[in-house]
Formats: structure tokens, sequence, C-alpha cells
């Protein structure tokens, strides 16, 4: 007998974006051309679930190029992004590439070029070691863009007073985390050169919003998402900066805090931009087997974007 009732506040927008519907269907639509199998450099989004069903119908996964056995199969880069070197990489040892970096961050590399064309010094602000932001570094020769995490980062830079200074970030940062570090980096380098357009992506900033609208409502939040998904972790970090006492975020092998929930009303729930619907759908089933379950929808807006795959996949 289930007495125990929770109202459930499903944030909207969530899931997957874009670039991850583009990235997972530019794999599939590859494995269909070339048949299996199809070489992926890096996770084509991160996420688990999507991964492993992508490598039941045929692909590899591999981190570099040179871990590839069967170098006449075609690759395909992740929507993270990939430094130039990469494509140059795969000219050399003749591969055919597929490219599936989400237009949103391709954006972000050519303003970093174009930046440093017309002299700029590029700062990124992103997180250190994360797959786009070593593309987009990658796209300027060494020493012509830095790092920028944090705002002790901003305090500690320093560059040389003839040089003019521009900043572009990582898509999936926390809006509001990232709105300190510019302002921060205003106040040092007032003629700092700002993108024409946000860098962070809209789907990133419609689910942070979408989060941040109902978390102060909710007992519990949680985020189904992988680990290694920044805008899933940075959704966590924004439903407690929002007021929720506890986020966590939901990946495939974690497991439901039933004890916790047991002083729950009103739980939160979202999913990063890199995770599939039925995991919240699992999710919601799993507590359905052990309370009665209310669903309420909360959406601020809705996404009608659709990037297409390349024209060689049609
Ligand atoms: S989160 Fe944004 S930048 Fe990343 S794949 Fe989705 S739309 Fe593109």
């Amino acid at each position: 007998m289930k007495n125990k009732e929770i109202k459930i506040l499903l944030s909207a927008p969530r899931g997957f974006c874009a670039g991850v519907e583009r990235a997972i269907e530019i794999v599939k639509r590859s494995i269909e051309k070339y048949g299996a199998p199809v070489y992926v450099r890096h996770e084509i989004v991160h996420n688990k679930h999507v991964v492993d069903s992508l490598k039941n119908l045929g692909a590899i996964f591999v981190e570099e190029l040179a871990e590839i056995k069967d170098k006449s199969r075609p690759v395909i880069f992740s929507a993270h992004g990939v430094p130039k070197a990469v494509p140059t990489e795969a000219d050399n040892y003749k591969m055919e590439y597929i490219d599936a970096t989400c237009p949103l961050v391709s954006k972000v590399h050519r303003e970093a070029e174009n930046l440093h064309k017309a002299g700029y010094h590029v700062v990124l602000i992103g997180h250190n070691n994360h797959p786009e932001v070593i593309g987009t570094m990658g796209q300027l020769p060494n020493g012509a863009i830095d790092l920028i995490q944090d705002e002790h980062d901003v305090e500690s830079y320093e560059l040389d007073q003839n040089k003019r200074i521009a900043y572009v970030t990582q898509t999936t940062l926390s809006v509001d985390d990232t709105k300190g570090i510019i302002n921060a980096l205003k106040k040092k380098f007032p003629e700092i050169k700002e993108p024409l357009k946000e860098d962070i992506c809209y789907a990133t900033t419609n689910r942070q919003s979408a989060v941040k609208n109902i978390a102060k409502k909710c007992d519990m939040f949680f985020v189904l998402g992988s680990r290694n998904s920044s805008n899933s972790v940075r959704l966590v970090e924004v439903a407690e900066q929002a007021g929720c006492p506890h986020a966590e975020l939901i990946h495939s092998e974690s497991k439901i805090p039933f004890d916790k929930l047991q002083s729950c009303k009103i739980i939160g729930i979202s999913s990063g931009a890199s995770a599939p619907e039925v995991l919240v759908k699992n999710f919601i089933s799993k507590l359905k087997s052990k309370f009665k379950i209310k669903i309420d929808e909360v959406e601020i807006i809705k996404e009608n974007i659709v990037f297409k795959v390349p024209t060689k996949l049609n």
C-alpha cells in the first residue's frame, strides 16, 4: 500500500538539445551509409546510455585517432569539437572524417579565430580539461589563448599592456557564475571585447532558467545525466544556488535515495542536454513503485531549434 504522496515538478525544457540530436543522428546515418564499424573520437555526447546504444549499432569509441586499428573506416568527431590538429591528423592518416561538432561550438571556434586574426589576445572562460575547452583552445596557436576558470584566475591574470584583449566562453557554463567572471574581467580590463552574442548556448540557458524557476519550491532536486556532462553538473549547482536544500545528479549507475525521499513532499526533476528522456521516464516509474506520484510539468519556453546533418549524410 502506497501511503506517501510526492509531487514532482518536472522542469521543461530538459534533456536533448539540437546539437546532441544532430550528433547522435550523424553517428546513426554514418553507420547506415558506411556500414559498421564507424569510429567515434571521444564520447559523441557525455551520456553512457547514448554511447552504449550507439556501440550496439556498430560505433567504436576511441580517445585518439592513433588508437584506430583500421584507418580505412570513417571517424566522427564528437559534439564537443576538436582542436585544429585533429582533422589535420585525420588527413595525414588519409581517413574520412565527419564532424559532429555542435554548430554553436563551431561558432565559438570561428569567433576565437576571427578575434585572433584581428589582433586580439583571447581569453576563454571554461573548465580545464573539458573536451570543448581543449577544442576551442586548439583553434589558435599556442600562447594566443588563455583559460580562465574562475574569479581567482582573473585576479592573478597578467597580460602585456600593449595587447588588446577579448573573451569567449564555453557553451555549457553556469549563466550566473559566468556573469561574475565576466564582471571581474571587465573591471580589470575595461576595454575587453565581448562576443556579439552570448556563447553560453540556448539549451544551457533554458535548462538552467527552468530549474531556477522551480528549485526553491522543491525539498529535493534530481538531475538525470552523467557525471562528465558539464551542463548536467551545472544544473545540480543551479538548483542548490536557487534555494533547493538538496540537489543530486542521478547517473545511470546511481541508486535512488528512497530513504531521503521519505521526508519530501515536492521534488524537482530535470535532465542534462545529453540525457535521453527515457532516463527521466525510468526514474519516475521507479518512484511510482514506492510512492503515490503527482506530476506537474513546468515549462518556461518552447524550443524548436533543429540543426541539419552534413549534406554528405543526406
Ligand atoms: S548543449 Fe548547447 S552547445 Fe552543447 S551540443 Fe547542445 S546546443 Fe550545442
